[in-house]
């Protein structure tokens, strides 16, 4: 008996030091020191484009008026006048309202790069104006930001572009690899008028771009519990969405008289059954490469849990699987959103129907997601149909092991010191969805620092981007854009 205690004990002791020892080892890569670099920009002329760019009305509505379409005109004619530069050194090609520019690099041989965002933006709800610090459109300056809808999202992308490049060829930057820019002015209803042409003409012409770089995510802070460093998550995929109709159905008939078998009763069974079976998912892949670089420099009780997946990965999924912002990350989300059945209070439905949205995650396929809903839910009661557009699936997953990633996270790192950089998956959906066809690798990431209040400005309220932050977004794109190009 005292053998076998003695036994257990050592075997405890053996566990409790090798957790230990891989929450010790469990840190960052020795990573290289970065000197940090900076650029003498033209800061004046930086903000008041970004001010002047907020200014322009240009709103994606699903249906566009006249009106609506000359302010895209107009914001072009004012490009040109405010980057004459850019359009004396490039060729454009205009797909719709959507811009391309190229600016031939000296090496025919070295596949091009694309650098992208969208000059659209999404509508101020109506009502909510008067709740603005600053009019929406006024682009107002004040000490700290420069405010207004696409502050964020995303005409500081567009203009920081512009910027760095306008500040590359000042100083007679010769590219090596030809250099794509181009503007959307329909991301938010979707792209297919603008990057979606831009891809196929590029496909059709044959071009192969090595990397592409979107709009996605910034740096935030606050982001990791018990971490104060900025964390840039540059996103190398992209969640697919697809909607299912799932259907109860019953005879019907007088609401005076109801069955035991109903509509809705058949439905509400499904849906709950839904929300008890949420698809499978946990830190694997990408989101495991993610997480796991971002645990390396939380507080050691976490590490503790990060570092021994082996032992503690249920807890951390589970854990994971609570948060929604995290969830999100980890699986295919399901989020029933409309509900209809009878059209009378005293009819009862022969069908009660729910549209299911379901986010994919690249692990899975939309067939994927229809299979889970029919094993779950499919009986002779319930039905589970497609709406009539099919789904969208999740993107490639890119890497981030590529010269073009490494790009990306050495820039930042020289611009901003000491930050985590981690691969990232988008929940949202960007124009790479389209870009994502021509190119090996796609990235999205807006190299602006970011707080949690400020992301609320995004499509929400009170837009705004603090005025340094944005000029040292600018350094960022000229240093990605300068090593992204040379070699
Ligand atoms: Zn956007």
């Amino acid at each position: 008996m005292l053998r076998f205690i003695k036994f257990c004990s050592l075997g405890l002791l053996f566990l409790v030091a090798l957790v230990l020892v891989n929450a010790l080892t469990h840190n960052p890569e020795n990573e290289e020191s970065y000197n940090k670099t900076t650029f003498e920009i033209n800061e004046d002329r930086a903000i008041t484009n970004l001010s002047n760019s907020i200014k322009f009305k240009t709103i994606s509505n699903q249906n566009r008026t006249e009106e609506s379409l000359q302010e895209f005109e107009r914001f072009i004619d004012w490009l040109k006048e405010s980057y004459k530069l850019v359009h004396q050194n490039t060729s454009l090609q205009i797909f719709n309202d959507t811009l391309l520019f190229k600016w031939k690099g000296s090496n025919p041989h070295l596949k091009p790069i694309l650098v992208t965002g969208h000059y659209d933006v999404v509508p101020v709800i109506p009502g909510t104006e008067d709740n603005w610090m600053e009019p929406p459109y006024s682009g107002a300056i004040d000490s700290e930001y420069v405010w207004g809808r696409g502050a964020l999202d995303d005409k500081s992308g567009v203009i920081g572009i512009l910027e760095a490049v306008s500040f590359l060829m000042e100083s007679g930057f010769e590219p090596a690899r030809t250099i794509y820019l181009s503007f959307g002015h329909d991301e938010e209803i979707g792209g297919v008028n603008g990057a979606a042409e831009v891809a196929r003409y590029l496909s059709e012409s044959n071009v192969q771009l090595e990397w592409s770089l979107d709009e996605g995510s910034f740096l935030l802070g606050g982001f990791i519990p018990g971490v104060d460093k900025l964390v840039a998550a540059i996103n190398v995929a992209e969640k697919g969405s697809v909607t299912l109709q799932v259907v109860g159905k019953a005879k019907g008939g007088h609401s005076s008289m109801p069955t035991r078998s109903s509509a809705v009763g058949h439905l509400s069974k499904a849906l709950v059954k839904l929300d008890e079976n949420r698809m499978p998912g946990g830190l694997d892949g990408l989101s495991l490469a993610m997480f796991d670089e971002m645990s390396k420099h939380m507080p050691f009780v976490y590490k503790i849990a990060f570092a021994n997946r082996w032992l503690f990965g249920g807890i951390i999924d589970s854990y994971l699987s609570q948060v929604p912002a995290t969830n999100a990350m980890l699986r295919t989300t399901t989020a029933p959103t409309m509900l209809s059945a009878s059209v009378k209070t005293n009819v009862l439905p022969i069908e009660a129907t729910a549209l299911v949205n379901f986010r994919i995650h690249p692990q899975n396929s939309v067939e994927d997601v229809f299979d889970h809903v029919r094993g779950l839910v499919e009986n002779e009661n319930v039905e589970v149909r497609a709406l009539s557009y099919s789904g969208r699936p999740a993107s490639q997953v890119s890497s981030w092991e590529s010269r073009g990633y490494k790009v990306i996270e050495s820039s930042v790192k020289e611009i901003f010191g000491d930050v985590i950089v981690a691969p990232g998956l988008m929940i949202a959906g960007s124009d790479t969805r389209h870009y994502g066809k021509v190119a090996d690798n796609s990235y999205r990431f807006n190299p602006f620092p970011l707080s949690n209040e400020e992301f609320a400005g995004f499509h929400g309220t009170n837009e705004r981007i603090k005025k340094k932050d944005f000029l040292d977004g600018i350094r960022a794109y000229i240093r990605i854009i300068e090593k992204g190009s040379s070699s």
